[in-house]
């Protein structure tokens, strides 16, 4: 039995493995999640026949928290809005970090006899988890709009570095003390592994959220690791080491496409304003639909920047009928896609790949911000931030420093969205205000729609 255990974990986490392959192309992706979640119903279902889960009430108590788990996963995940699936991540992220912290919080609880490796593994995982956890509620409590601020105050980094160091300390007083800690030493670490989880993610806002959501999603997979060798469980250990590396590759990508090295993520207020930002001046100067109709129609180039106001208005659908009908007038139309926009890693690929969009028509940042100087018209679509010119010119804006699409350089920008509403970072956009810039106003998809009537009509 033993064998068919260890044979199906290993089963499991080369589907893990396979998944995420497939998963790093939007045309297979799908398949992937599915090749993953057949490894999870795998790893699932033999550890009803553990040597670990003897005696019916660990059944039954273990059937019961699948069903409610799964209830309640199962009804949340067909209702939620696409526009609200960071939030679930960010949720779910959580909840990962939650329970292996619950692992640590169990073993280190029973104290019955772990080698001295374990022990120190049981801790870190502990530290990690219990950290991720609550960030990633504080996580999804921005990107939820529930709480809305960044919480700042004098002498936070010593506050927070004070709290961390404190926690170490007790961390390894747990770890080397064999079964010599008490069990107030226990809470004590980890309501202050949970109260720097809180006190690290409050002050981070705008732009910076994208790091620090993949920061925790690295962090679980590295809890989760940990107490996958606490429990001798193949099949969690390297599920939770493939999640940890993939997601600090992407927290580097993050940081990287944020212009923050990533220490500065770690270790400062990032995002932070240090004075007033700029005076806008000029005017917001609005065009009908016809005469963009016109002027696209009549263009050699047009370069389109999705940003998340696109996912609002599920208008990807509407932008590819504009691009095939512009495309039929042989005008050269590129997506350019900001490795921020939207509100989670990949969404706006995720979203064009949906509606059918060709991949190579899709443009990354690198590859695309030299080109909007020779374009004729950019096409700005629910995006804000990511074409904000602050970010270059502005040293007092939250944003400054982040690489943006230059869309300011295009000979024209049209910016589509429904009225004067500002993007994640909360803060005045330059371009908006442009003398080559003329605001589209309306719901994305419906000014897709007219456009597209318009157009036909020329
Ligand atoms: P923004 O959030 O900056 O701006 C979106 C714009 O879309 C708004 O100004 C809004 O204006 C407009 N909009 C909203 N609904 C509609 C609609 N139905 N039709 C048309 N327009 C609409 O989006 P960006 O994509 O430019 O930037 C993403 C931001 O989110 C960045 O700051 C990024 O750091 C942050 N973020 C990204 C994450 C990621 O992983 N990608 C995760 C977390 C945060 P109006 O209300 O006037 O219509």
């Amino acid at each position: 039995m033993d064998f068919i255990i260890q044979a199906s974990y290993f089963a499991a986490a080369v589907l893990f493995i396979y998944g995420l392959k497939k998963m790093s192309s939007p045309a297979d992706a799908r398949k992937g999640i599915v090749w993953a979640g057949v490894g999870m119903v795998i790893a699932t279902l033999v550890t009803f026949f553990h040597p670990a889960i003897h005696g019916l009430d660990k059944v039954i108590v273990i059937a019961i928290a699948m069903g409610l788990g799964g209830y309640l996963a199962w009804t949340s995940g067909k209702k939620v809005e696409m526009t609200d699936m960071p939030q679930m991540v960010a949720l779910y992220n959580g909840m990962g970090g939650g329970a292996a912290a619950a692992i640590a919080a169990v073993m280190l609880i029973r104290q019955d006899g772990m080698s001295q490796t374990v022990q120190i593994l049981a801790v870190i995982g502990a530290l990690i988890g219990t950290m991720a956890f609550s960030g990633s509620l504080i996580a999804y409590a921005k990107l939820q709009g529930i709480m809305r601020k960044t919480i700042r105050f004098p002498m936070q980094q010593l506050v927070n570095a004070s709290t961390f160091i404190i926690t170490v300390i007790l961390g390894l007083m747990i770890a080397f003390g064999g079964a010599e800690y008490s069990m107030g030493t226990l809470t004590i670490f980890f309501l202050l592994a949970l109260a720097f989880g809180v006190m690290m993610t409050v002050p981070i806002g705008g732009a910076d959220m994208p790091v620090v959501i993949s920061l925790f999603n690295a962090l679980t997979g590295l809890a989760v690791g940990f107490e996958g060798y606490v429990l001798e469980n193949p099949a969690m250990m390297i599920a939770g080491i493939v999640v940890g590396s993939a997601g600090f590759l992407l927290t580097q990508l993050m940081a990287k496409a944020m212009n923050r090295p990533i220490s500065n993520v770690l270790f400062s207020n990032f995002g932070e304003a240090s004075g007033e930002a700029q005076e806008v001046s000029g005017t917001m100067k609005e065009i009908e639909s016809s005469d963009v109709a016109v002027m696209m129609a009549f263009a050699e180039k047009v370069i389109i920047v999705p940003g998340y106001g696109m996912a609002v208005a599920q208008a990807q659908h509407k932008m590819w009928e504009l691009v095939k009908q512009l495309q039929e007038r042989d005008v050269t139309v590129k997506f350019a896609i900001h490795p921020v926009a939207g509100r989670m890693p990949g969404h706006m690929n995720v979203l064009l790949a949906e509606a059918g969009v060709p991949y190579d028509i899709i443009y990354d940042l690198d590859e695309i911000n030299e080109e909007f100087a020779t374009t004729d018209v950019t096409m700005v679509v629910g995006a804000n931030d990511v074409v904000n010119p602050a970010a270059r010119t502005d040293p007092n804006s939250p944003i400054y420093g982040m690489p943006i699409l230059n869309a300011d350089a295009s000979k024209n920008v049209i910016v589509v969205k429904r009225g004067k509403g500002k993007g994640f970072s909360g803060i005045e956009n330059h371009l908006f205000f442009g003398d080559n810039t003329r605001m589209l106003y309306g719901d994305a998809q419906q000014v897709a729609g007219d456009l597209v009537s318009d157009i036909k009509e020329i």
